[in-house]
């Protein structure tokens, strides 16, 4: 057998080895993405939020030029926001002048004239004007912060020009950046190792009774059935265990059955061939032992060969279900009537049927009268010392019910399930000789499996069994007569 999870080519990385590359890759996407938010983003984030953060204290100081608390509002802007405040007019006289940081001094030192300046330029632009510059102050980690200058220029509700002039710092907060950065560091370390660990675990817990369940199914595969499945870890994997331990035992069945069929079939078919050969040779050498009952023991012998043969053919074909039903409506009654006048000739033997009025039923005649021989001839192969087979045909609900009845050594209660399947002989060892090959009964079965029928058998130890089977009666029962009846 080839067994192709062995094989080296197109051979796929092992369990263990996916969940670890799975979990690192995780880890790293985590970390990327930790990264790129937390520093790569962060300038430009902080920027929009400053800027939109000045606009608001142009806006709040736009709506509060005419109030008295101007002064106080500025003040608290500056406190909040970080920002240097300037309010002057159009000719450069300074209402508010407030400072905020010693970094961000542009706004200092502004004469009338300049301010005169801005606000005509800024005025000529629309009403606002930004501009970002870089601090000639270098931060403590080195390079240079960056400034923004805002300049709006508003005409008030009484008619008043006003110039609302602001710096602030645009660049994170001195050690905020570099603060972030040992930080996410440290995180990628710790997460690296934590995830590295875990990883290695998480994939010995997984793959650990994956690869042992594998290592058994290999065995499975080449034959030792015996083995056991140990599915421990997640319940996938117990599920796993159950159902190959529970296919093993199947396939562990079916060999054992496999071997008894061939130990069977081969002992029943080479006791009767052993015999032709002997008697024939005999026959042949010794001119006087040419008699008429040894010619019969011959075609006896052959005759048992040939009924093995046909049994096996008919199992196996029933059993892959290529048996097409030939059903026509019959006289069933008369039909193991005329079964039994052929047990005539058997010796001593007796065939009482106890039948009521005849039933017909809708099946296949030449199949129905296999059961019958069958379960007869097994009542006749166990009768007991009165060598009385007892038949009896019921009728209720619809249903016919034909039993057969023998007193004979009967069979243990916890065999009955058993003698329905293939091969399946109560005593194996004693009767193998003269008795049939243990494929009877599982004929029985599957063709009344076709039919729909039941059947079913009662046995008492010592007190005989009663074998019986039911089928539907076909319409109109009574109505048709009997085509035999009418012919005579
Ligand atoms: P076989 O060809 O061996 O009779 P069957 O399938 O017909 O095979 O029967 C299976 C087994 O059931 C028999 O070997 C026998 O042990 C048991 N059995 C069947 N019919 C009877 C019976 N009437 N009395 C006692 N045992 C029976």
């Amino acid at each position: 057998m080839k067994i192709t999870a062995g094989k080296k080519e197109k051979k796929s990385p092992g369990i263990r080895r996916q969940v670890v590359l799975s979990f690192g890759g995780f880890i790293l996407i985590i970390l990327a993405l930790l990264w790129v938010f937390q520093i790569a983003l962060l300038g430009p984030f902080y920027r929009l939020i400053k800027i939109n953060e000045v606009k608001g204290v142009a806006q709040t100081l736009e709506n509060n030029l005419e109030s008295e608390t101007l002064e106080e509002t500025a003040s608290r802007l500056v406190n909040a926001t970080n920002t240097a405040i300037v309010v002057s007019d159009e000719l450069g006289r300074l209402y508010v002048a407030k400072k905020a940081s010693e970094k961000y001094v542009r706004l200092e030192g502004l004469t009338p004239y300049d301010l005169r300046n801005i606000f005509d330029g800024v005025n000529l632009q629309g009403g606002t004007k930004m501009e970002t510059y870089r601090s000639q102050v270098e931060t403590w980690f080195g390079g240079t912060e960056e400034g923004i200058l805002y300049a709006r220029t508003v005409r008030t509700k009484s008619g008043l020009n006003r110039l609302i002039l602001l710096e602030s710092e645009l660049t994170p907060v001195d050690s905020t950046l570099e603060t972030l950065r040992v930080q996410l560091s440290c995180l990628t370390v710790v997460m690296v190792l934590l995830g590295g660990v875990l990883a290695f675990f998480l994939s010995r817990r997984i793959a650990r009774p994956i690869a042992a369940v594998n290592e058994s199914a290999k065995s499975l595969a080449k034959g030792q059935y015996e083995i056991r499945f140990e599915g421990s870890g997640c319940r996938e994997v117990a599920e796993l265990a159950d159902t190959l331990n529970y296919a093993a035992e199947e396939l562990s069945k079916v060999e054992g059955l496999r071997r008894e069929l061939l130990a069977n079939v081969s002992h029943d078919l080479r006791t009767p061939l052993t015999m032709i050969k002997g008697y024939s040779e005999v026959m042949r050498d010794l001119p006087g032992e040419n008699t008429p009952e040894n010619v019969q023991i011959i075609i006896d012998e052959t005759e048992r060969l040939t009924n093995l043969v046909n049994d096996l053919l008919d199992l196996s074909r029933l059993e892959a279900g290529v048996v097409p039903l030939d059903r026509t409506r019959f006289n069933l009654t008369e039909s193991i009537r005329a079964i039994l006048t052929r047990y005539d000739k058997l010796a001593g033997y007796h065939f009482p049927f106890q039948a009521g009025e005849a039933v017909w039923v809708c099946a296949d005649e030449l199949r129905i009268s296999q059961v019958v021989y069958n379960l007869v001839n097994n009542a006749v192969t166990y009768a007991g010392a009165d060598k009385t087979v007892s038949l009896c045909q019921t009728v209720e609900n619809e249903k016919v019910r034909i039993s057969v009845t023998d007193t004979g050594e009967g069979i243990p209660a916890d065999k009955l399930k058993d003698i329905w399947e293939r091969y399946y002989k109560v005593d194996k060892e004693h009767k193998r000789a003269q008795v049939g090959t243990g494929l009877g009964l599982s004929i029985v079965k599957n063709i009344l499996d076709l039919h729909g029928g039941s059947y079913g058998v009662e046995s008492e130890l010592g007190k005989g069994s009663t074998f019986w089977f039911e089928l539907k009666l076909a319409e109109e029962t009574t109505a048709l007569p009997d085509p035999q009846e009418a012919a005579h």
